[in-house]
């Protein structure tokens, strides 16, 4: 049998990652850096997104965008000027989010609708404007969404992002059959619980809805089910996500990763 030795690597790709101010996607865009990528730092907070564009790396390969991916226009300017300045836009990591704790029967129309704004307008416009540079330089590409555990199983009180999270996974296959022809490959990863702003915010609310201590929701509710009762890491999101990233074929494409301790095995 002949071997065919594929390139593992991110090295010079252009990459945008979205939400990258701060949390997990700050952490992915760091590691695209040290990869070798050139990366756009696309965050609804624009001096956030300064900011950590100017921490993790040279002004010739980080680039900060104030970006709010529910804005049409914003995008598919943001995705122009990306292209424009680096000359190409292989990858995409679609990872803005917000969460929202409530019960269904308190919760908001607009809330609920705000939340799904964030997690699939934001997701189908950044990956439209995406595949259609994509298409037109015919050098294929790799659209990562970021899901969760969430994508595959519910929690009471997160009626919207459990909603939104399962949506990803049907927007990432279907991406999957649309893209495979033009040589994009699109798979979605899942953490589990990594602890950021977003994770810290939900802890008191959980404890005040469930009647339990703080220490209580960490270790009874939300690592309960994990095999090691730690948290998911950033550096271990990241590394997956990179890693799918640079994976040359289409070995990998409409799948979903999950990264959780054991919390979720699928
Ligand atoms: P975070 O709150 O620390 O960071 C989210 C970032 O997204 C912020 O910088 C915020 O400004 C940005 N953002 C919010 N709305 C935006 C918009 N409209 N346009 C552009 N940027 C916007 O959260 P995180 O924990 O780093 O979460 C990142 C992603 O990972 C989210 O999609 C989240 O659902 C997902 N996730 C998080 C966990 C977790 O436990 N933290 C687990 C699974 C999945």
């Amino acid at each position: 049998m002949r071997r065919v030795r594929h390139e593992l690597g991110c090295k010079d790709k252009v990459v945008v990652v979205t939400g990258a101010a701060r949390g997990i996607g700050k952490e992915i865009a760091a590691q695209f850096v040290l990869a070798g990528a050139r990366v756009c730092v696309a965050d609804v907070d624009g001096a956030a997104a300064q900011a950590t564009a100017a921490e993790i790396g040279a002004a010739d390969f980080v680039m900060p965008l104030a970006l709010d991916v529910t804005d049409e226009e914003q995008v598919n300017a943001g995705m122009r000027a990306v292209a424009e300045r680096f000359g190409a836009l292989d990858v995409l990591i679609s990872n803005a989010g917000t969460q929202h704790i409530a019960a269904i029967v308190d919760l908001q129309f607009a809330q609920w609708k705000r939340l799904l704004a964030v997690h699939l307008d934001g997701a189908f416009l950044t990956t439209r404007a995406c595949m259609r540079h994509m298409i037109a330089r015919g050098a294929g590409g790799s659209i990562i969404y970021m899901g969760s555990v969430h994508s595959h199983l519910a929690s009471p009180l997160k009626a919207p992002y459990a909603t939104a999270k399962h949506g990803l996974l049907g927007l990432a296959r279907t991406v999957a059959k649309e893209g495979a022809p033009h040589g994009i490959r699109s798979n979605l990863v899942c953490p589990g619980f990594v602890r950021t702003a977003l994770v810290d915010a939900q802890i008191a609310p959980q404890a005040a809805a469930l009647r339990l201590a703080e220490t209580q929701v960490i270790h009874d509710v939300l690592l309960k089910d994990t095999v090691d009762g730690q948290f998911t890491t950033t550096a271990e999101v990241a590394q997956v996500t990179v890693f799918l990233a640079s994976f040359p074929t289409n070995a990998l494409t409409g799948q979903s990763i999950v990264v959780s301790h054991g919390w979720h095995m699928d």
